[in-house]
């Protein structure tokens, strides 16, 4: 079994409060550009919840005064009614305001998908296959389903951040009479009034404030130190594999692979100490973060006592009646809640900083494919001539070059063959003629200039490929066909028809709008591996772009089919410039040009019977399977 990193225990440092506070902001233009709504509802509805509470506490107390002073029945029911009325006031418009934002959360996961999405789907090849970018995607998926941690926590603390602020403002609203309001100065608690306690009580308050709240974020803060992204990596991997894998479900069940995988992904879970009582989290929950949530609890109860025999004391002195005292204790004990909740959130703002970190290094992965601004030229006789010069190229993070000083021309209406053993760097070439990736060393020129200087989604415009392993989508027959929602049926169907889907397409009762696949309809077809290679062709046949560029286009076709193919495909490639991978010769010879490559480099060239005569790595292949075939005979 694989040994699986162990949590980071390495202490880090805290993010500046100034750096937490721009990423947050930053987070916020996010959210406002997905839905201007989500940030409007949230806010509406925390000022509601934060406000409301103080309407029926300023009323409970007015209406047990009235009653403690024997006031008429008359003065009694205005605080009644006003407090009745208030009280189901503030509870409609607390779950208006509630129902609006919640409906809204219910896109929040869509939200966060389609900002990521976007970026995948925008950023240069490169980076997308780059394990570095895979990791860092995973990693913020992962802290995003163990807390929310990332641009989902950012909503959290824009809550508590706008509920704290409004509830200090509606208990300093409240609270400030009772500490202007004497106590009559014949009263033996006269002292009450006196400055110094008035200091001693603010005092009291900012300190508990500040305790419960350093208490609260050192507390807190140990999600940052703790990293359960690895525990979330295996679950989803395990699960991912019983589940969404299908393909992969086949090979586990054939090799028996269940028990050992089921076996792999108890112990995995266990070594990376991610979830459970024992691992990181929880035994910080059972000790110091525990304790710290704990005593912040504490101090913030211990205050509120003291207000009990603040507010109290005053009262008995004379100073308000005694269903003030309500009012007051409900007040400072907000104003406590909320100067703490503003500090915690700040706390947590830092915290979810160092989650942000990764967001932002992600979406920030600049595009540097889209630099280029020259058009291609639209020719009509098609007249396109491409060369790679001197060309290397080595994958991102890994030492060795796949191709090496590759130098090949080849013009428009040419059939080349790309020929070679596996791993000898055809399907590499074939990813830099499409600007998947860019030489390392090395340029490819269209016509005579750098293809990096041509506007990237034009020069791709030129190039219709299948490769080795092309995926089509869960959608219709046609829209695979064409790559887009809306097509030409006649045409796509014709294109069907070249590829030698035909018969199978006139058996299918849904024609073109038969979804392909069962992911998203019940009744979609699943199709074979020679039969998805077919549409992949008519897909390239419907794009008709000058170039075509066929990766092993017949590995996965029956014989018959492959035959049916070869023969037609002249016909099928028309004026076009074709480029044609193979490992079986044989299936060459029709080229004008072959380019033999071997360990990264080209090695031979041209034509099949000039090769075949002459030494060298072509007539060993060829021999090898010449032989194979004679045998076979
Ligand atoms: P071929 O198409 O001739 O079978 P490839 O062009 O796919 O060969 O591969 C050439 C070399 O580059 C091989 O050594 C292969 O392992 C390596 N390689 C291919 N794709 C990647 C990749 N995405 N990351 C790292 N190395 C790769």
């Amino acid at each position: 079994m694989p040994k699986m990193p162990k949590e980071k225990k390495e202490k880090k440092e805290r993010l500046p409060l100034r750096t937490a506070a721009a990423y947050t902001l930053r987070g916020y233009a996010i959210w406002w550009k997905a839905d201007p709504q989500l940030l409007i509802s949230k806010a509406v509805s925390k000022v509601v919840t934060a406000l409301l509470p103080y309407l029926p506490l300023y009323f409970t107390a007015r209406l047990v005064n009235a009653i403690a002073w024997g006031l008429p029945p008359a003065q009694v029911w205005p605080s009644l009614w006003a407090l009745l009325i208030s009280t189901a006031a503030a509870g409609i418009l607390r779950a208006a305001a509630a129902c609006w934002s919640e409906t809204l959360n219910g896109h929040l996961w869509g939200d966060w998908n389609q900002i990521f999405f976007e970026k995948l789907l925008t950023m240069d090849f490169c980076d997308v296959d780059n394990p570095k970018t895979q990791d860092l995607f995973i990693k913020i998926q992962q802290n995003s389903n163990w807390a929310s941690w990332g641009l989902l926590r950012i909503l959290n603390g824009f809550e508590n951040l706008i509920g704290a602020l409004f509830g200090i403002l509606g208990a300093v609203a409240l609270s400030v009479s009772l500490f202007t309001l004497p106590v009559p100065s014949g009263s033996a608690l006269a002292w009450l009034n006196h400055p110094l306690c008035l200091l001693g009580m603010l005092g009291l308050m900012l300190l508990s404030v500040y305790a419960a709240s350093a208490l609260a974020n050192k507390g807190s803060s140990f999600w940052a130190a703790t990293d359960g992204a690895m525990g979330n990596r295996l679950f989803f991997f395990t699960n991912c594999i019983a589940i969404c894998e299908h393909q992969r479900g086949t090979d586990i069940r054939i090799y028996a692979q269940d028990r050992y995988l089921a076996d792999m992904s108890r112990k995995a879970l266990k070594s990376t100490d991610s979830f459970g009582p024992r691992s990181g989290i929880g035994r910080a929950a059972r000790g110091p973060m525990g304790l710290c949530m704990a005593s912040s609890g504490a101090v913030s109860q211990a205050f509120t006592g003291v207000i009990y025999l603040f507010a109290g004391l005053k009262a008995l002195g004379g100073a308000f009646g005694i269903g003030s005292v309500t009012q007051y204790v409900g007040a400072l004990a907000g104003l406590a809640q909320g100067l703490s909740g503003l500090l915690e959130a700040l706390g947590e703002l830092r915290t979810n900083g160092e989650f942000l970190k990764p967001v932002y290094e992600f979406l920030d992965t600049p595009n540097r494919m889209y630099q280029g601004s020259l058009t291609t030229e639209k020719r009509s006789d098609r007249r396109y001539e491409i060369e790679f010069r001197d060309v290397s190229f080595k994958y991102p993070g890994t030492d060795t070059w796949a191709l090496r000083n590759v130098s090949l021309r080849f013009r428009a209406g040419e059939r080349l063959a790309v020929v070679g053993e596996n791993g000898s760097g055809k399907t590499t070439f074939i990813k830099l003629l499409c600007r998947l990736y860019d030489p390392d060393e090395g340029e490819i020129l269209l016509n005579g200039i750098d293809i990096r200087k041509y506007r990237y989604d034009e020069y791709l415009a030129l190039f219709s490929v299948v490769f080795q392993d092309f995926q089509l989508l869960s959608q219709g027959l046609g829209q695979n066909v064409a790559a887009a929602e809306e097509y030409d049926r006649a045409r796509a169907e014709d294109c069907l028809m070249r590829a030698g889907f035909g018969e199978r397409l006139s058996a299918l009762p849904k024609g073109l709008d038969t979804c392909l696949y069962r992911e998203f309809e019940e009744d979609g077809v699943e199709i074979s591996g020679g039969e998805a290679q077919k549409i992949a062709l008519a897909r390239v046949l419907y794009q008709d772009a000058p170039f075509i560029v066929l990766d092993e286009p017949t590995a996965a076709l029956d014989p018959e089919a492959e035959a049916e193919i070869y023969t037609r495909f002249n016909d099928i490639i028309e004026n076009k410039t074709a480029v044609y991978i193979s490992h079986r010769l044989s299936s060459c010879r029709f080229c004008d040009e072959i380019a033999v490559f071997d360990h990264g480099r080209v090695v031979q060239q041209g034509s099949h019977d000039a090769l075949v005569c002459a030494e060298g790595k072509y007539r060993s292949l060829w021999e090898a399977q010449a032989q194979y075939y004679t045998h076979q005979e």
